[in-house]
Formats: structure tokens, sequence, C-alpha cells
């Protein structure tokens, strides 16, 4: 019976899982490395105030530049460095990099109330450090805390538990931003709105996309923003890609946007042309 178990254990160990775990390792690896060798990058996206039209700040988002692999896209090692726990050191790289980054804009546009957000997972979140680890990043660059924004999903909520809850409010405390990312697709329950002290919900982009072809997305998005104002928080729209859901969002007292529409995100020197060539075309 057990030489049997092994027999058909070891029959479904294929040369495909081999290659797959070969891979996993390999990129591990790479990933290990790929700090020190100064291979991650910061891309940013404009985020627009909806009404106006007016730059308002920006979203950092990771890219890996492996000479192997080419310029590695965050839903393909993200997840690997989260099993891993390499996204603790990686992800005080990204905020250290991206406070130093709006000091920078600040410094060359003048326009010092621009904000940066930044994407937090929740093993970077839990991880003992994060809180010390972002003062840090605030204190070095000499960034304002409300000029930065933590982007968190609703996944990390979904644990209710009493550290995330005193965390949140250790954040807001210190005058920084929180976020929830991907409004929508967390299946959770919404009180967490009124216990948590969050500012601003970015709803998700797979809403924004069918705004104008479904119906239901639309209602959706409405009853989103509406709620959302209630409570107090500012709403920004993730992914609007036409012109005609600008307006839709407009229409709809949207308060900030995001998306190819706008922008795609952009190396920093890309960026800092865009910001300069629009933030003097607004002005
Ligand atoms: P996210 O935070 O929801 O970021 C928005 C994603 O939507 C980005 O994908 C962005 O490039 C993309 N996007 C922006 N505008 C449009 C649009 O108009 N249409 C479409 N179809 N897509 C648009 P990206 O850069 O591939 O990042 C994917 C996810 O990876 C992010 O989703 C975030 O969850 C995660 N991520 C990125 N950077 C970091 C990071 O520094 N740390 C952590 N922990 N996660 C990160
Ligand atoms: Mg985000
Ligand atoms: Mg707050
Ligand atoms: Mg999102």
């Amino acid at each position: 019976e057990a030489k049997h178990k092994g027999k058909s254990a070891y029959a479904r160990f294929t040369p495909e899982m081999t290659e797959v775990s070969h891979e996993r390792l390999q990129m591990e690896s790479h990933m290990r490395k790929a700090l020190e060798l100064g291979e991650f990058e910061l891309f940013y996206q404009p985020i627009i105030e909806t009404a106006s039209g007016r730059l308002i700040g920006a979203e950092a988002l990771l890219r890996w530049n492996n000479p192997a692999m080419g310029l590695v896209m965050p839903d393909r090692f993200i997840p690997l460095a989260e099993e891993t726990g390499l996204i603790i050191p990686i992800g005080e790289w990204v905020i250290r990099e991206a406070c130093q980054a709006a000091m920078t804009w600040h410094a060359v546009t003048g326009l010092d109330n621009l904000s940066i957000a930044v994407n937090v997972s929740p093993r970077q979140f839990r991880d003992p450090g994060f809180t010390d680890a972002v003062m840090r990043a605030l204190n070095t660059s000499g960034l304002r805390p409300e000029s930065l924004e933590l982007e968190i999903t609703e996944r990390l909520i979904l644990d209710n538990s009493i550290e995330t809850a005193d965390i949140l409010r250790q954040l807001d405390r210190s005058g920084i931003r929180l976020s929830v990312d991907d409004f929508g697709t967390g299946y959770s329950a919404l009180s967490y709105l009124k216990s948590y002290p969050f500012d601003t919900l970015k709803i998700d982009k797979s809403f924004i996309q069918d705004v104008l072809n479904e119906s239901g997305d639309a209602s959706l998005v409405r009853a989103i923003i509406n709620m959302a104002h209630s409570l107090g928080l500012t709403v920004i729209a993730e992914g609007v890609e036409q012109e005609a859901q600008s307006h839709f969002l407009k229409n709809e007292g949207c308060d900030y946007s995001q998306g190819y529409f706008y922008s795609r995100p952009l190396p920093e020197q890309d960026f800092m042309h865009w910001l300069e060539t629009n933030h003097r075309a607004t002005l």
C-alpha cells in the first residue's frame, strides 16, 4: 500500500513540474540579488482631479529590470516575493525611493502638495518593523506624512485582527493617508470602512472598464461614490481609459481619476518630463 502510494506520487512528478519549480527557484534567487544589483525601478502614474484635470500626485508602481527576463511586471514576481518574505526589504526600498522621488518633484515644480501613493502588501504590513521603516523613509527624505498615501487591499482587512487595526490607527495618527485599493473586489463586509481610519477608496478598474457598457456597473460606481462621500472618504477611479469614462466620472462627482486616458505609468525621467509640460499647461 505504502509502496504503491510512493510510486504514484513519484509518477505524478512530471518533467513540466520540475521545470516550474526550477523556474521558481531561479526567480527567487534572481530576486534576492536584484535589490543589491539595483534592478528594481519605480514607474509613476499621474493621479488627476477629475473636475479640473489638475495633477494631484502619482502612484508608484514597481518594475523589475532583469537582464535575462527583461522588464518584469509586478503580477509576475510580487506573489513570490510575498511567499518568500522578500517583499519586506523590497517594500522598504519602494517606500524610501518613492518618498525621495516626491521630494524631487516638489523641488522641481514648486508644487509641494503633490502626493505619492505606495502599494503595501499584507506580508509587508504585518512585519513588526513596518511602521518604523515608513517613519524612517519620511524622516530621511523630509517628505511630510500628509504627502504619503499607503494603498492597502481589502484582503488585509479581512483578517479582522487587532494588530491590523492598531497599525492602521498608528499610521493615521502620524498624518499618513490610507486608501483601500481595488475596492469592490474583496468580498468583505463594508462595516470596516466605518471603524478603520481610511481616507480614500480606489474603485477597481474592472468596474470603470464596463461603466459605459453595462448599466449595472454605472449604478454600482455611482453608489460607491455616494457611499464613500457620505462616510467622508474621497474616491479615486482606477483604469480610466476613455474620455467618455472620464465624463461619466466627472458627472458623478468622482474626486480623482487615474488611467491610460491621462497617462500610462512612466519611468521617473519621463514622469518628470510629463510633470513639467503638464504642470506648465495647467498653471
Ligand atoms: P494596483 O495597485 O491596483 O495598480 C494599478 C494597476 O493598473 C497597475 O498595474 C497599472 O499599470 C494598471 N493600470 C493603470 N491604468 C490602467 C488603465 O487605464 N487600464 C488598465 N488596464 N490598467 C491600468 P501594474 O503596474 O502591473 O501593477 C499591478 C499590481 O501590482 C498593482 O495593482 C499592485 O497591487 C501591485 N504592485 C505594484 N507595485 C507594487 C509595490 O511596489 N508593492 C506591492 N506590494 N505591490 C505592488
Ligand atoms: Mg495601487
Ligand atoms: Mg487619516
Ligand atoms: Mg488597484
